[in-house]
């Protein structure tokens, strides 16, 4: 699909473009990805609202391992439907209608059939750890302003830093987020 391609070049681009400056003390670095950040992409295309969040699946969790007791299964569970309410920590202001929220979840989850469980990749290059990633379409009404409050640290206390780059308006811009400036605003140049 040409939309989810996009998505995927731009991610990688971020990837490219994206400096390692994080000095959480207890980040751990392992070249695919660091403990306690995550990527966030915003793509606003007209009317249209995309969010990519790909963060590592510690983040989330607390392991990054196949969840295998019954108390990180269930939480395991808890996650993935946290993530499938993404209107909880993506704040829109004017509110936009949600219209598509998909998560892409490392693990297998038992008696679960309500969302897509991705178990290939993640196991060549960096066999102890994974992402989970997360796509979110939104329907917004035409606007010049578009405020989005990132309060996924307030939900999950694994995540220190986020950089989140985002191409809105005819214009590409990117910042580092923290639970004390979660906020993205997209606008037109002055
Ligand atoms: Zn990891």
């Amino acid at each position: 699909m040409k939309r989810k391609y996009l998505l995927q070049a731009a991610l990688l681009l971020s990837g490219l473009l994206c400096t390692p400056f994080s000095t959480a003390a207890n980040a751990q670095e392992h070249g695919a990805h660091t403990h306690g950040e995550a990527d966030v992409l915003i793509i606003l295309e007209s009317t249209s609202l995309f969010i990519t969040l790909e963060s590592p699946a510690v983040n989330l969790l607390g392991f990054e391992h196949a969840p295998h007791t019954n108390k990180q299964k269930q939480l395991a569970k808890e996650v993935v439907a946290k993530l499938q309410k993404a209107e909880h920590f993506f704040a829109i202001t004017p509110a936009c209608v949600l219209k598509n929220n998909s998560v892409d979840f490392p693990f297998e989850l038992e008696n679960t059939s309500t969302h897509h469980v991705s178990t290939n990749g993640n196991h060549t290059s960096k066999e102890h750890h994974h992402d989970v990633s997360l796509n979110v379409e939104w329907q917004c009404k035409r606007t010049k302003k578009l405020e989005i409050d990132i309060k996924i640290f307030e939900e999950f206390k694994g995540f220190n830093s986020i950089t989140a780059q985002w191409i809105a308006f005819d214009r590409q811009n990117a910042a580092k987020l923290n639970k004390h400036n979660s906020v993205v605003i997209l606008e037109p140049a002055q």
